[in-house]
């Protein structure tokens, strides 16, 4: 593989082997994989082999490898001329996604004893992983059924959260075109009690501060300003997604044959978007997506009831935006509109102001993108910005540099937890060997990662936040 510099912030695959279209990566020389040890540019080689691929396989500066496609993949695929869907350019965790809440308080209103009350309470209000609790007990499956279609906005009918809430979301709250009949028996059963809870390690929960303002105009539209206090919230579609993932891969591997498409790597199964098995598959990912939105919303309002109940104080919602998604958009190819199949896994859309799928009160300003960084360092709100490469798209995270194994080798959790409480963050993991797996030594440089994100001009700087306590999943 060669791999040719176009200037600072970019980098070239050319087609080599069965590669349809380059491979394009968004990065600094520092931020690239190195090859002995990550295979990500490899499978942005193996992704602009899809079918139906246009313009490039692209990937973000925060890069990792994953299963297919690397996380931080874009690929979008034309859905008129055979393109396809790949449940691998999604990934398990379907819809994993951010949101940021603000408070009308600043850093200076939260004492010391009331910081620590705050986050006991976030603490003991949060369900992580495998205890089977979630903030919402659901009736039964057909209530389930009514969150796979409603997603946030079905939440916020049943009283979790606001109308002005659902203004705040991607998609108003709810992904259309979702079918609980495509949702298996089995991912029923697993997502019937998570209605409402974290998750694991990677997830989190995290109050933080705004440390810097680069863009006020924009800061000011999202509703933030600096030293003011903000809740920051990732999670995702829990065993629902994961199993919805598995059942549609193996649906998908099976139909391969059949339309006659080989890939240079199993994980890369897909299927035309117009087959059945990719409608299928889109029907039950949109279902998951609907689920993550929900155990969003229902996570926010356990949130809000502990804040308000410690500091007396409300958070309205910034944004909520999801990281791991295909979604079918109008996109201009060669100078022509085309329908598009665009994946972003562990990568976020990022509109540009004006755009129409804006909430009117923000088309000004662009989308607000949430970028975490890590526990211990900074994390970011950026926006859209007209004209970026890569179908309106970003990264989404400082992205992994060590695996859980490596990392958990490097420091001991209670180590990092006093390390980290040294610094002024209270912290409130689930177990010692998770925290460990999580230490900001595991991920790469958020600040040189929004940097080459910016530098790329795939996205423009807005705010920078800073942890001062963090419950993790
Ligand atoms: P992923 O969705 O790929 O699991 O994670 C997205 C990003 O979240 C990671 O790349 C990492 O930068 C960030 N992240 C992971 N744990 C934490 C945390 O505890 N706090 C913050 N602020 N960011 C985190
Ligand atoms: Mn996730
Ligand atoms: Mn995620």
């Amino acid at each position: 593989m060669r791999l040719v510099q176009e200037s600072d912030y970019r980098f070239r695959i050319d087609p080599y082997g069965e590669m349809r279209v380059p491979g394009v990566v968004f990065a600094s020389r520092a931020l690239l994989p190195d090859p002995a040890a990550d295979k990500a540019l490899e499978q942005v080689a193996n992704v602009a082999t899809l079918p139906g691929v246009v313009g490039a396989s692209y990937a973000m500066p925060d890069m990792h490898w994953g299963y297919g496609f690397p996380i931080g993949g874009v690929a979008a695929t034309d859905v008129a001329a055979g393109g396809v869907v790949s449940p691998g350019g999604v990934g398990f965790d379907i819809s994993c996604g951010v949101r940021l809440l603000a408070a009308d308080l600043d850093r200076q209103e939260l004492a010391d004893p009331s910081l620590r009350a705050l986050m006991d309470g976030l603490d003991a209000a949060t369900p992580r992983g495998m205890d089977r609790r979630a903030v919402w007990a659901l009736r039964d499956a057909r209530q389930l059924q009514e969150v796979l279609t409603g997603g946030a906005r079905y939440a916020v009918q049943q009283g979790h959260g606001t109308q002005r809430d659902l203004e705040r979301c991607e998609d108003g709250g709810a992904v259309a075109d979702a079918d609980p009949g495509q949702v298996s028996e089995r991912a029923v059963q697993r997502g019937l009690g998570q209605v409402g809870s974290l998750g694991s390690g990677n997830h989190f929960l995290e109050v933080q501060v705004v440390d810097r303002v680069y863009d006020e105009p924009t800061a000011e539209a999202f509703g933030l300003r600096a030293g003011q206090v903000c809740v920051m919230i990732h999670c995702g579609s829990r065993g629902l997604g994961h199993q919805i993932c598995t059942d549609h891969v193996r649906v998908i591997e099976r139909a391969m044959l059949r339309f006659g498409i080989t890939v240079p790597d199993r994980q890369l199964a897909c299927a035309p978007v117009s087959s059945p098995e990719a409608q299928a598959y889109l029907a039950a990912m949109a279902a998951a997506a609907n689920y993550a939105r929900a155990n969003r919303q229902l996570l926010a309002v356990a949130v809000r009831r502990v804040f308000g109940r410690v500091t007396g104080r409300e958070l309205a919602l910034v944004y909520d935006i999801s990281h791991n998604l295909a979604k079918i958009e109008t996109h201009e190819v060669a100078g022509a509109p085309r329908r598009l199949c665009v994946h972003r896994k562990g990568a976020t859309r990022a509109l540009p102001p004006g755009h129409p799928d804006l909430p009117a009160d923000l088309s000004g300003a662009g989308q607000p993108v949430l970028i975490p960084g890590t526990m211990g360092t900074a994390s970011y709100v950026l926006t859209g910005r007209p004209g970026a490469p890569a179908f309106a798209s970003t990264c989404h995270g400082a992205g992994r540099a060590l695996s859980r194994h490596q990392a958990a080798k490097t420091v001991r959790g209670k180590e990092l937890r006093e390390r980290l409480q040294a610094e002024g963050i209270e912290v409130r993991g689930a177990s010692w060997r998770g925290l460990a797996e999580e230490t900001p030594e595991a991920y790469k440089d958020i600040d040189a990662v929004v940097d080459a994100a910016q530098g790329a001009r795939l996205c423009a700087r807005v705010a920078r936040l800073v942890p001062i306590g963090v419950v993790k999943g």
